[in-house]
């Protein structure tokens, strides 16, 4: 290059840099090229200020690394790689390079305590995007809303969609039941129940002439998920059937009775040993809540 091109190149370079245009980063990224090292140094130090004036933060990012990283002129990297730090969290691809020539022995100090900086600016810009960043959900990992993310916290303390929280809800209960879905069975009145025990209670119910719901959705109550197994709404009761025996099972058990009366509700609980005498069993627990049998002439059984 001539000494007058030199001179055109340079004034353009710095004229660039005064623009505050970011529709200069091609021709600025094409001054990179250049031979003298005066006019690299002037480019990279001008798109380091684009940063601030909305050039495309990949395409100057791009431009830079090379200069930043491996420029044989080490005031030119200097200037380069402080351009990149302006561009932040764009430049996270280059972390490992930034840190390796931070510990390279070979290069200058100053290029060195320069590329530390610029990393650990550039991390601290990808911890600052990271709030913003969609929150996933643990399960299939799409994004999820905050209020998703927020209900499932709650209920399992994880993130989760609503599509997932809804299929966990069913796999817990399936796991606490130890039933699964599949494995319906139809009490008298038509309704799916689910254990064998839940369908004797259905038909004792509608032998006797009691009205219930079934297996409302669940509810949450105190970050547990709670599901009643029958509400008789004429004697405002839950009857839950509790039908296994294993420990983890009686935990939960327990913790789901605990619920139920810190929230004031009344809750009658049968177990397989109730099963063959539930003509017995029934209109005693009833009673205990005040609950008598309509006089629907059917027999115990
Ligand atoms: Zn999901």
């Amino acid at each position: 290059m001539d000494r007058h091109n030199h001179h055109l190149a340079l004034q353009r370079a710095l004229e660039l840099g005064r623009a505050e245009d970011p529709g200069a980063l091609p021709e600025l990224t094409q001054l990179l090229t250049m031979p003298s090292s005066e006019i690299r140094r002037l480019a990279a130090s001008a798109i380091g200020k684009l940063a601030g004036f909305g050039a495309d933060p990949t395409s100057a990012v791009q431009a830079l690394a090379p200069i930043a990283l491996r420029d044989p002129h080490p005031q030119t990297q200097q200037y380069a790689l402080k351009a990149l730090k302006s561009y932040g969290a764009a430049a996270q691809p280059h972390l490992h390079d930034l840190d390796d020539l931070a510990a390279n022995e070979r290069a200058k100090d100053y290029v060195r305590r320069s590329a530390h900086s610029t990393a650990e600016a550039i991390r601290e810009a990808v911890r600052m995007a990271e709030p913003s960043a969609v929150l996933r959900c643990a399960r299939c990992h799409q994004s999820a809303s905050a209020e998703e993310a927020a209900r499932s916290q709650q209920a399992f303390q994880r993130v989760f969609c609503d599509r997932c929280f809804d299929e966990t809800f069913l796999e817990r209960r399936n796991f606490d039941t130890k039933v699964e879905l599949n494995k319906t069975i139809i009490a008298k009145a038509g309704t799916l129940v689910q254990s064998d025990g839940e369908r004797l209670i259905a038909d004792w119910l509608t032998a006797h002439n009691i009205a219930y719901r079934y297996d409302e959705r669940y509810r949450i109550l105190s970050g547990h998920a709670i599901r009643p197994d029958f509400y008789l709404p004429e004697f405002d009761l839950y009857v839950e059937y509790w039908g296994m025996d294993t420990a983890d099972y009686k935990i939960g058990m327990l913790k789901k009775q605990q619920l139920y009366q810190q929230e004031g509700k009344r809750v009658i609980s049968l177990y397989p040993h109730d099963k063959p005498r539930l003509g017995v069993a029934m209109p005693a627990k009833l009673a205990f809540f005040g609950a008598h049998l309509p006089s629907s002439g059917v027999g115990d059984q």
